[in-house]
């Protein structure tokens, strides 16, 4: 965490580095964490906040292990004049900057009534072909360029000559009919007719944007980080707990969509249980046609509680649908829950 002041009061930018790669060779990213004093600023920019979020955690989960070393960045104050940004560019050493191969920057990916803009690389000091580019093959819609000139966190970056590029949902300019017919949505209404407002909250989202930018975020991040492996892609997950009394079978259910096509051949299977004689526990994933895969059999492991991921071949079967998670406490006197459960594809 890194601390500055502004107009007399403290701020705070969070970096955090994911640790390998190659320290010469950084790939950062980043948005800011404020908002203006006028709403809570969930889409402005709390959207490109949980994005970059999420994609940090799947970098986690998946052990990522890229060339490239991984920086986030979220920054404090940008907006009271880019200043989280601006100090910590101005606070870098200069052989840390040149080590910066490029920044992308995530401000507004939510939009109630979305656009889908990637930053153009034309008109901006070090604006990226490639950049530009490899944001928008990210897309499975089309996307329009937009000149974000100075105007969020990327802009200091740009400054010290670092490449920049990003994306953007759109804030208080007006839908035309022509990009109403392309993205859907309302034309001559704004993009976020909330934009600094005070009802920018969590109804202020459109999640199908905020969910297609993020991937975007997750693509750029596998093609540049030069990881030689293709993006993962969506995650679903149930946390409700589900108690485990004895000699019993429970369930949990995740419900599947927007994802085409077969399962993948090793679906990964999170499962975090509690569970006081794990030997006890005998698991089943279940496909939404009922197809049943054993993931675990009884045994006499008597060790506490199963957080582990299993890897299921699951080809065979629709994506789409209810998957559950199906647990069986083959035993008396040990008992448990089941405190949650995912599947990544
Ligand atoms: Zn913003």
């Amino acid at each position: 965490m890194q601390q500055f002041t502004t107009s007399g009061a403290t701020g705070y930018n969070l970096i955090a580095d994911w640790p390998g790669g190659d320290p010469n060779d950084v790939l950062m990213l980043g948005g800011h964490l404020d908002s203006v004093s006028a709403g809570p600023g969930i889409n402005d920019n709390g959207s490109g906040s949980a994005g970059l979020l999420e994609v940090a955690l799947t970098v986690a989960r998946q052990s990522f292990a890229p060339r490239k070393h991984i920086r986030f960045g979220w920054w404090g104050a940008e907006e009271l004049g880019l200043v989280g940004s601006t100090y910590y560019v101005n606070n870098l050493p200069t052989a840390e900057r040149s080590r910066i191969e490029a920044y992308l920057n995530f401000d507004m990916i939510g939009s109630p009534n979305a656009g889908y803009f990637v930053y153009s690389a034309s008109g901006q000091p070090t604006g990226s072909l490639q950049l530009q580019q490899t944001l928008q093959a990210a897309f499975s819609v089309p996307t329009e360029l937009t000149s974000v000139g100075g105007r969020s966190d990327h802009a200091a970056f740009a400054r010290a000559g670092i490449p920049i590029g990003g994306t953007f949902t759109g804030a208080e300019v007006t839908k035309t009919a022509a990009q109403a017919q392309k993205w859907g949505g309302t034309s001559g209404v704004a993009f976020d007719r909330c934009y600094h407002r005070s009802c920018d909250t969590a109804s202020n989202i459109d999640a199908t944007a905020l969910d297609r930018d993020s991937d975007a975020i997750a693509y750029a991040l596998w093609t540049l980080a030069d990881s030689g492996g293709t993006p993962p892609g969506p995650r679903f997950e149930n946390l409700t707990d589900v108690t485990i009394p004895d000699l019993s079978t429970v369930e949990s259910p995740i419900t599947v969509s927007g994802v085409s096509g077969n399962a993948p051949s090793a679906l990964a299977v999170g499962v975090d249980i509690t569970h006081t004689y794990r030997g006890d526990l005998v698991i089943d994933l279940v496909a939404p046609d009922g197809t049943a895969f054993r993931v675990k059999t009884s045994s006499n492991d008597s060790a506490d509680n199963l957080v582990t991921t299993y890897a299921v071949n699951a080809s065979g079967e629709v994506a789409n649908g209810t998957w559950k998670l199906r647990v069986q406490d083959v035993a008396s006197n040990d008992v448990g829950r089941i405190n949650g459960w995912s599947l990544q594809f």
